[in-house]
């Protein structure tokens, strides 16, 4: 059923206001390929939270796993389509280090590698409470010398796969078949000489390509997730032996099926509380939208507020393992509220305002086109950050003790109130779901 559906998501560069390096701003994008039609049969992932809630006015998960658009690049829907990589158990990544004949490596292939690990292995470790034990292999030691000129690939920033990635990656698994078994990995990270190309401050190259099941057969397997890092994210700060790591853990996120949550028109939705959205600057950790997507909330970690009624909840940090990580609201079959708590703590590592925080998530909006938007509690307001490289708008966006907001979608009005907090940064939210005036639900 697939449609060449190849097309690439340009790169877009947005100024960040107040920083001297704004050119450094850059994010980072993904082209995915196509073969991505979503499988409204294929079964919910086993390691799936089960339906547990107690909570009144929730229920069963089951409203709240909204199903994936048809016809996108990548969706936020529930479950992810098979093709992308598992996401939870042990997932062996490989790692090789290429350079061209025109372009000799920079450094050693090892150095290259530890610029990106161990940290994008804790990352994972953190962000998944311990369920995704992610390891990396080099089994080769040494620059991979690809066959053709980096010139003769014609690498640009959104270049789709063909013809240039299709060839790289076909040469790729032919310079390195005869000592690799490419059948005993879970998804391939090409980490691409730094020299190659231009500075990642100036364009970004590096790129996904995920649920390819078209792409070039290795060892009986299709090279379906690959993801292809260039340069370095370096804004000149300082930081890059701390931060520019995470350019990764954001093409990573591709090959286990998120999508771009920056947008394509510059418009910011959200922020810097996903990865997806800004992986330069200061740490950041994934949405709880996306951790429930990706499989890792235990059992009772999420409610779901799907009937109409009065629940009240209690909800720990998000980088903590305990507690209740997420309310759901759904409001039609695609749309619904996502309420989860930020504080600063494990992957997030400068949150100026802390609290919950309330995104709405569109499963029929294509990655790239915005398919969440953190809901501001200070829309007026130019943020509280002063971290290089995080877009300030929405860094107060989340509401605090007192604080209400109040949304209304698909005939449905969705109020939740953030009833108190606890010196633990445990907070209390009441929501309520209500058939708004003139419709019934
Ligand atoms: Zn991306």
């Amino acid at each position: 059923m697939s449609k060449s559906r190849e097309t690439s998501h340009p790169r877009i560069r947005r100024p960040r206001r107040g920083s001297a390096f704004a050119a450094a701003a850059v994010l980072t994008a993904a082209v995915v390929a196509p073969a991505a039609t979503p499988h409204p049969s294929a079964p919910a992932s086993p390691e799936r939270a089960p339906a547990l809630s107690a909570r009144p006015a929730t229920g069963s998960l089951e409203p709240c796993t909204l199903a994936p658009g048809h016809g996108l690049q990548m969706s936020e829907g529930i479950p992810t389509h098979r093709g992308y990589s598992r996401s939870t158990g042990t997932v062996h990544a490989l790692n090789l280090m290429i350079d061209f004949p025109d372009v000799h490596g920079k450094g050693t292939a090892r150095e290259r590698f530890e610029e990106f690990f161990p940290q994008t292995t804790r990352w994972f470790a953190q962000s998944s409470y311990g369920r995704l034990d992610y390891r990396p292999a080099m089994p080769i030691k040494r620059w991979l010398r690809m066959p053709h000129s980096f010139r003769s690939y014609g690498i640009k920033r959104g270049s789709p796969f063909e013809p240039g990635y299709r060839k790289l990656v076909a040469d790729l698994a032919e310079a390195a078949d005869r000592r690799i078994d490419f059948s005993r990995y879970d998804l391939v990270n090409v980490l691409v000489t730094p020299n190659a190309g231009p500075p990642a401050a100036h364009a970004v190259l590096s790129v996904t390509y995920a649920d390819n099941q078209r792409a070039p057969i290795a060892d009986g397997v299709p090279l379906a997730n690959v993801s292809f890092v260039y340069s370095r994210q370096d804004d000149g700060s300082g930081s890059l032996h701390r931060t520019g790591y995470r350019v990764l853990p954001h093409e990573n996120g591709h090959v286990f099926g998120l999508p771009d949550l920056y947008t394509r028109g510059g418009g910011d939705k959200v922020g810097h509380w996903d990865v997806m959205s800004e992986d330069w600057g200061a740490g950041n950790d994934l949405l709880a939208w996306h951790k429930w997507k990706l499989g890792w909330f235990g059992p009772g970690q999420v409610a779901c507020a799907s009937r109409s009624g009065v629940s009240a909840h209690t909800l720990t940090p998000l980088h903590r393992a305990d507690g209740t990580k997420m309310v759901f609201v759904p409001v039609s079959a695609s749309t619904g509220y996502a309420v989860e708590v930020r504080t600063s703590g494990g992957n997030d590592e400068a949150v100026c305002k802390p609290g919950v925080l309330i995104s709405r998530v569109d499963t029929r909006v294509d990655s790239g086109g915005g398919p969440v938007t953190v809901m501001d509690s200070t829309p007026d307001g130019r943020g509280c950050t002063r971290e290089r490289n995080v877009h300030p708008e929405l860094s107060d966006a989340a509401f605090g003790p007192g604080q209400t907001f109040t949304g209304s979608a698909g005939g449905t009005r969705v109020t939740v109130r953030v009833t108190g907090q606890d010196a633990d940064g445990t907070y209390g939210v009441e929501v309520t779901r209500r058939a708004s005036a003139g419709a019934r639900g």
